[in-house]
């Protein structure tokens, strides 16, 4: 095993806190979020339970870099959102599309600057307020 590759050889998590593997070396069971979800699972309420270590060479952003690892055998299927959920984010998202000044649906989300939809930014009481 490389020096590179024993650095962040610590499956009993007395180095680094929590068990530790290099990059491609950590059990089938323990997965990232992103795995999880690819399979169709969550974390569950589990916190981390084991880390992939590695160096990263990239340009700009060098340095030790961390994958967090949650066990598959504590995960949970993923939620699916019932009615009420899909109806409440279905209101929440309409008011985001709602403008104060004209009441109007302007079918796109405000922009958080203006507050108000672009044709309303645009009329001469703004302007007055800019000049
Ligand atoms: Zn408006």
């Amino acid at each position: 095993m490389s020096r590179i590759r024993a650095r962040f050889w610590d499956p009993s998590g007395k180095r680094y806190g929590i068990p530790t593997w290099p990059w491609r070396m950590a059990p089938a069971h323990l997965l990232t979020r992103r795995q999880l979800t690819a399979a169709g699972l969550r974390p569950g309420g589990q916190g981390v339970q084991a880390q992939i270590l590695w160096a990263s060479r990239r340009h700009g952003a060098p340095g030790v870099r961390a994958a967090y690892l949650y066990d598959v055998r504590f995960a949970l299927p993923k939620r699916t959102a019932t009615p009420a959920q899909l109806d409440a984010l279905a209101k929440a998202n309409a008011a985001r599309r709602t403008c104060p000044e004209c009441r109007r649906d302007a079918g796109y989300v405000l922009p958080r600057h203006l507050g108000t939809c672009l044709d309303c930014a645009e009329t001469p009481t703004d302007l007055k307020e800019v000049a």
